[in-house]
């Protein structure tokens, strides 16, 4: 398969905006917001196509959606946003005298991201009569199944990351430090797609029972383990790939062994995967077949998490997430051991919650020897 380099990011098309929206208007409805003030970076991302360092999304009922930003943004905001109507705010100043404008009649209104005090107190203040409903959870969930468009782009990004992992894991060599496979990573990872995800954890031997250690100048030496965690970075979806490896002699029996281990959680796990589960039974799945091996202390972790426009989401594969499974939804699976002193074994696999199951998107090979 061939890639080739990516400039700039394939568009998705007006209309899987404008039904973003009406699913965020439905859900207002629902909760009884008057209005519904979206701040977050990520979330004005998802909901308008714009990426922008600043800016709101302001919702109300009645009315119709306006995304207001300032000056640098305004050309693109005009040209991007076909299907909503844009508005300038130039100062912190200007945005509380519009809240303070509009929403005379507001009583509900909702708001999530996080944001510095002093930008809230002056919201509170302009609008004193306003009961405010933090809604972070909500706009998560509304995010966690994800669209046929946005599944297309969830594969091609971790295809690209497993072709990335390829490309490594033919340029390793023993001898080689944490950095320079850190770099070899950065690279694959900038020709495949447009960078990382997130920054990749490369650890050889011991340092491989940190589970996210910083690489550093160890040096890989024949049949120690090497853990790499990395992510591709394509279209701005993010994927989320571990493997763990030997190389240049076999591996001891005990890394052997728990590699075994760890693959049979993981496996489990992904077969145990269908619309109607809970997310903490797919966590249980994993975490009882590392129990009935003797190794539940050195997993302790969550099992995994939701991934899209963010590495991490809603929902995640956790001991305390009650969330139903439903098709569209991707998330990880990752179980892992982690011996002190010793070594780490993860195996991280990405995967789509279908009609009947799951899909494992994730294609890197699993073994342990390469
Ligand atoms: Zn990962
Ligand atoms: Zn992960």
């Amino acid at each position: 398969m061939s890639f080739s380099a990516c400039g700039a990011a394939r568009d998705l098309t007006a209309s899987e905006f404008v039904g973003r929206i009406k699913r965020l208007r439905g859900w207002q409805r629902r909760e009884r917001l008057d209005a519904l003030l979206i701040i977050s970076e990520v979330n004005r991302h998802y909901f308008t196509g714009l990426k922008a360092s600043n800016g709101m999304l302001l919702s109300e009922l009645p009315g119709a959606p306006v995304f207001y930003t300032d000056f640098r943004y305004l050309l693109a905001a005009r040209k991007r946003l076909t299907f909503m109507e844009v508005g300038s705010i130039w100062r912190p100043a200007d945005e509380a005298a519009v809240l303070a404008e509009f929403g005379r009649a507001w009583r509900r209104v909702g708001y999530e991201g996080q944001m510095p005090a002093a930008r809230f107190l002056a919201w509170r203040e302009a609008l004193p009569h306003v009961e405010w409903v933090n809604l972070d959870q909500g706009v998560a969930g509304l995010r966690a199944v994800k669209s046929r468009a946005e599944q297309t782009l969830i594969r091609a990004a971790v295809k690209a990351n497993d072709a990335a992992l390829a490309c490594v894991l033919r340029q390793v060599r023993t001898g080689m430090s944490e950095w320079d496979i850190g770099g070899l990573v950065r690279h694959a990872a900038e020709t495949l797609g447009q960078g990382e995800a997130f920054e990749t954890v490369v650890c050889v031997g011991r340092n491989a029972a940190e589970c996210h250690h910083q690489p550093g100048n160890s040096r890989l030496r024949p049949g120690q383990a090497l853990l790499i965690d990395m992510g591709v970075l394509r279209d701005y979806y993010c994927s989320d790939l571990t493997r763990t490896v030997c190389v240049g002699a076999a591996p001891s029996s005990d890394l052997a062994n728990i590699y075994r281990v760890v693959l049979d959680a993981n496996q489990k796990a992904i077969r145990a995967i269908r619309p109607g589960r809970r997310c903490c039974d797919i966590d249980a799945v994993a975490r009882r077949a590392i129990e009935r091996a003797g190794y539940g202390e050195y997993f302790g972790h969550s099992l995994g998490h939701g991934l899209g426009l963010e590495v991490h989401e809603a929902p995640s594969f956790s001991t305390a997430c009650r969330t139903v499974l439903e098709p569209g939804m991707v998330l990880t699976v990752e179980p892992g051991i982690y011996l002190p002193g010793r070594f780490g074994v993860r195996i991280e696999d990405v995967v789509l919650i279908t009609e009947g199951g799951c899909e494992v998107l994730s294609q890197s090979p699993r073994a342990l020897r390469i």
